[in-house]
């Protein structure tokens, strides 16, 4: 028995075989090579391994996303049987003498090329696979493995770091517990961690070797403990732990449709942030009052391509519809900084956190900005939806989004597109926000704290920096002070004032926060019920 030490993200106890993500960064440069006749046989020997895990890639999708959706990996086969590829590939190891890593990766660039300049949408398509084929190959040749997950049965996941877009793509229903080496609490990927109510632990004193590959493990997000090939007395007691969480979930149940209502009769809305279109399960089921705040930015996570209007439409429109009414608040997109997506080409920035990222990708590229727009001013015709901008700093930027949006609706007007009222209201998370929120309050209708932001940037404390976790301190009085300013900045020009950062899930401040007047609070699904309940002993 091995027992490790993390920082927990999700209290909660998973039990389960452990698997490992042991992620090798590609190391090949070009070489002269002198016998090029085995250099193009292993070129073909990865070819033909390549072909065999798009096999069963296909097998997999059939079963777990239909057959539509696993039709690319064979269409990713039929790339790897094109002669006119191979051959280029071939000639190229056998003419220049070079290694099959730069033939196929060179070869997989200019095809790329090729494709991206055609006319036809389908072919342009295909130059994001040609490159994906190949990067394919160039893996096997170095013996490097397929990222994700491939299990038939749920895990604990051991890995090194994981960015959002990692877990984005993975099939959450395989998920018992993650646990990672790297990683800070107030990283993306623990906020999903939460959001999927799976226990986590970051910053773990642990080797990542594959030697630990399908042991027998438990995740203590109560202690903040990886213990790898429990004894059996260990074993049962946190069976019985984890059977003693499980009842007090159970009972916090007969909250369900009970008011958020101190005992001295002030109420809060208790709303739940989301980021999957699967969440709103979870949101549905622990008896939120709406969705305060959907990350709209995962929904461009984990793939290769922008997602459509129609796309988008369809996701939001699920959401709102199956919401029936209750208050959905859609974030515009909020990418860059760790949440990325390559198919952006973001160039490398020295300091991403404060780069370019959110509302000024969207006000730069408004292409992007629009179509997500029309995408939620459509689905708004199917219940109650909000939307709000992250990262504003100015009332300048407010006006410039807002004339965006009305140009948008005259467009769908003019189409004869129905939509309905749709509330605009900003994130609070800059200091800069915070200080002009008096001016701010004038043009929109709610302002919601993203207090993970506004205290990473209040005291200029990288929240992706896990050295820094004994620095940041969320209830730091400057960050509080900022909070009750925009409180009653908001409420003198009439605008409704929440918090989505992660505090808003801190029940040590719940208190402070009703005294403040804050009037919602949105936090993941799990924290909703415990909330309440704290919310109902207040004033006792
Ligand atoms: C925040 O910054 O508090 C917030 C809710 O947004 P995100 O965590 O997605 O940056
Ligand atoms: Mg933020």
């Amino acid at each position: 028995m091995e027992t490790y030490h993390g920082k927990s993200v999700l209290q909660g106890i998973a039990l389960g075989k452990l698997y490992v993500i042991e992620k090798k960064e590609s190391t090949w440069t070009k070489m002269t090579v002198a016998d090029t006749e085995s250099e193009a046989a292993r070129f073909q020997a990865a070819r033909k391994e390549a072909m065999e895990q798009l096999d069963e890639l296909y097998q997999e999708a059939m079963e777990q996303v239909g057959e539509e959706n696993a039709m690319i990996f064979d269409v990713h086969k039929m790339m790897l049987e094109d002669l006119d590829y191979l051959e280029t590939i071939e000639n190229r190891i056998r003419t220049e003498s070079v290694n099959a890593e730069y033939a196929v990766t060179v070869t997989g660039e200019e095809f790329s090329a090729v494709f991206s300049s055609m006319d036809d949408d389908y072919m342009k398509a295909r130059a994001a696979d040609v490159l994906d084929i190949s990067g394919r190959v160039v893996r096997v040749l170095e013996g490097r493995e397929e990222p994700g997950l491939h299990t038939k049965e749920p895990v604990i996941i051991l890995a090194d770091d994981l960015s959002p877009s990692e877990t984005i793509a993975m099939d959450k229903t395989k998920i018992l517990a993650f646990v990672t080496k790297q990683g800070s609490a107030n990283s993306h990927t623990a906020i999903l961690a939460r959001s999927l109510n799976i226990p986590s632990l970051v910053n773990t004193d642990v080797e990542i070797t594959k030697a630990y590959h399908g042991k027998e493990a438990i995740v203590d997000g109560v202690s903040g403990s990886l213990i790898i090939e429990p004894d059996a007395a260990t074993l049962e007691a946190k069976r019985q732990e984890q059977a003693e969480i499980r009842e007090r979930e159970e009972k916090l149940k007969l909250l369900i449709g009970q008011d958020n209502v101190t005992a001295d009769g002030r109420r809060i809305h208790l709303y739940a942030n989301m980021g999957n279109v699967e969440d709103v399960e979870k949101v549905l089921a622990n008896d939120a009052g709406g969705i305060g705040l959907f990350r709209s930015e995962f929904l461009y996570l984990g793939r290769d391509t922008f997602p459509t209007e129609e796309e988008q439409f369809q996701a939001y429109k699920e959401v709102i519809s199956r919401m029936g009414g209750k208050k959905v608040i859609i974030r515009t997109l909020d990418i860059g900084a760790d949440k990325k997506a390559d198919y952006f080409e973001l160039d490398a920035e020295e300091n991403p956190a404060l780069g370019f990222r959110a509302i000024r990708i969207c006000l730069t590229r408004q292409e992007i900005f629009r179509t997500q727009l029309r995408a939620i001013y459509r689905a708004s015709a199917f219940g109650t939806a909000a939307i709000m901008f992250p990262m504003i700093i100015s009332v300048e930027e407010i006006r410039r989004i807002k004339a965006i949006v009305e140009d948008v609706k005259a467009e769908l007007t003019g189409e004869g597109i129905a939509f309905g009222e749709v509330e605009l209201g900003i994130m609070i998370e800059t200091p800069a926000a915070a200080l002009v929120s008096g001016e701010l309050a004038k043009e929109v209708a709610f302002f919601s704290i993203g207090t993970n932001d506004l205290t990473q940037y209040t005291l200029a404390i990288d929240r992706q920096n896990q050295k820094l976790e004994p620095f940041y301190d969320a209830h730091h009085p400057a960050v509080l002070k900022l909070i009750e300013m925009t409180i009653h900045n908001g409420h003198k020009e009439g605008a409704w004032v929440g918090i989505c950062g992660e505090l808003a899930a801190d029940d040590t401040l719940t208190e402070t926060f009703l005294d403040m007047g804050l009037d919602e609070l949105s936090v993941s699904p799990v924290y909703i019920l415990k909330l309440r309940d704290k919310i109902r002993h207040i004033g006792m």
